[in-house]
């Protein structure tokens, strides 16, 4: 571990102890003209960086590739992933990992440069990100911070006074990920794929010390391994959809072992709630639609036991059973999970059976009335029920009865329970035409300004202040909302 005193770099590079087989060590290409367009000032005091040495000092060079820090072992990951459900070998095309910082308060997280150049597994890519989907990446990953969802974060974007072809010229830009690690359900694949069960071994042994080392004293640590990350997929997805995200690519190498989101492509908030919600361009089935999402990581989880199997057992039957036991609970782990934060989204403190067809009954006069999923929740916590047209409706005056007569059967006050709403359902989300006025100021004109004011209004999204009113208006445009891949 070097520790460099200017700037705070505290690198690590664990990863780099792993079977070859895992990972190429691999330079950045340097870049023309790097200028720090967005920081993130207080991730980077959080992680120990010295702030104003990287904005003034050598956070462009860095940050575009174009310097190493001290004690950086550049390389980039290879994985495998089912991509819409086809198998495909992958690995960082447009991705080089500097290393492991350790924060000041011991945590280790990855350090990773998205759009540094071309690497061995980067296959017809150019290894480049263009700066609307980077600045893209940086407004919704940390909106969903703050929003309390696991996530990876977002350090610092850099142009590189280069541009990229994609359907035009852009400029081209490179986000720096904080991740807690770079870990996916397609890291195992590749192994499970590619390796031997020794080498599968040392990536699931290397995994559990990392995000998981009270699991190495369990009878069968990689069946605990699989129980974890079944519980921690399950939590995050209720997460999403008791917000209204939607992912976008929920392939098996979009998804961590740590539990974090990671890869924001094509995501998305839904305003309107509408189950079929999809907003990709290329999901044209409608596989990662957002009343999808839950089964989705179902199936994902599967492939992620498929992998563990030889490690599972020597009996070749019996380590199949045991996967396939822990796999069937995974459905009723998340839906524990989004019931509950549905509870807490409606200010119920216990547990009553009718509980689901409250919820469920008012997600379908959502849907009848097409009510905006998000101001419906803050509208119920600050009993409003004005401006959205769906509070007139027979239906939605029956439910409401019921729910005044559900909260009236508990023993908290009415404030205890203001306060609980208030803590769950949030005033702003990142509405995709705020972001996208957002990229197109930074971008078009260089004016970072309405990003800025955006990610400040996003940054407390619990805080139900009169700033925050303006961002929590819906769109009026009337056409669908698109996303786009690998931009
Ligand atoms: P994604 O859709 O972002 O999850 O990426 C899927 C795969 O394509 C990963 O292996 C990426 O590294 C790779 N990839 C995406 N964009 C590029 C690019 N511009 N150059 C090289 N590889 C890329
Ligand atoms: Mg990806």
């Amino acid at each position: 571990m070097t520790k460099n005193k200017i700037t705070g770099w505290n690198l690590d590079n664990s990863y780099a102890e792993l079977p070859t087989l895992f990972f190429l060590n691999i330079l950045p290409t340097s870049v023309n003209e790097p200028k720090l367009v967005i920081f993130n000032d207080q991730l980077a005091e959080s992680i120990g960086l010295d702030r104003e040495e990287l904005q003034n000092g050598d956070g462009a060079a860095i940050f575009s590739g174009n310097k190493i820090p001290k004690g950086a072992a550049p390389l980039a990951q290879a994985y495998a992933g089912h991509q819409f459900g086809y198998f495909n070998r992958l690995g960082d095309g447009r991705a080089i990992l500097f290393g492991e910082q350790i924060t000041p308060k011991g945590r280790r997280v990855d350090v990773q440069l998205k759009g540094p150049g071309r690497t061995p597994y980067s296959r017809g890519g150019d290894g480049r990100a263009s700066l609307g989907p980077m600045l893209r990446e940086y407004i919704i990953s940390e909106a969903m911070h703050a929003l309390g969802i696991p996530t990876t974060r977002s350090l610092a974007v850099v142009t590189t006074g280069e541009s990229v072809i994609r359907e035009k010229e852009f400029p081209g830009a490179i986000l720096t990920r904080i991740a807690s690690s770079h870990l996916r359900v397609g890291t195992f694949q590749y192994g499970a794929n590619w390796g031997t069960v020794d080498e599968l071994r040392s990536l699931a042994d290397y995994t559990i010390r990392r995000h998981y080392p009270e699991l190495e004293m369990q009878e069968n640590p990689y069946l605990s391994l699989l129980q974890k990350v079944i519980e921690q997929q399950a939590s995050l997805i209720a997460k999403w959809q008791l917000v209204g995200f939607i992912h976008g690519v929920m392939n098996t190498d979009n998804m961590t072992i740590s539990g974090q989101t990671i890869d924001y492509g094509p995501c998305a908030f839904m305003d309107v709630y509408n189950p079929d919600t999809v907003f990709s361009s290329i999901d044209r089935e409608g596989r990662y639609r957002y009343s999808n999402q839950p089964s989705i990581g179902g199936w994902n989880l599967a492939r992620f036991a498929e992998s563990l199997l030889p490690l599972l057992g020597d009996d070749e039957q019996k380590a199949l059973e045991l996967a396939q036991t822990e796999i069937s609970a995974y459905g009723s782990i998340y839906y524990a999970n989004w019931l509950n934060g549905m509870r807490r989204k409606l200010g119920l403190f216990n547990e009553e059976t009718a509980d689901e067809d409250l919820v469920s009954n008012l997600l379908k006069i959502m849907e009848k009335y097409r009510a905006d999923y998000t101001n419906v929740f803050v509208a119920l916590t600050f009993a409003e029920q004005k401006d959205i047209a769906m509070f007139k409706s027979p239906e939605f005056v029956q439910w409401h009865k019921l729910w005044q007569e559900r909260i009236k059967r508990q023993k908290e006050s009415d404030e205890e329970r203001t306060l609980l709403m208030k803590s769950s359902n949030p005033a702003v989300i990142p509405r995709n035409h705020r972001v996208e006025e957002a990229l197109e100021a930074a971008v078009e004109r260089g004016d970072y300004n309405v990003m800025e004011r955006l990610l400040n209004a996003l940054s407390k999204p619990y805080a139900h202040t009169k700033e925050q009113i303006e961002y929590a208006q819906p769109s009026k445009e009337t056409l669908p909302y698109r996303t786009y891949c690998g931009t």
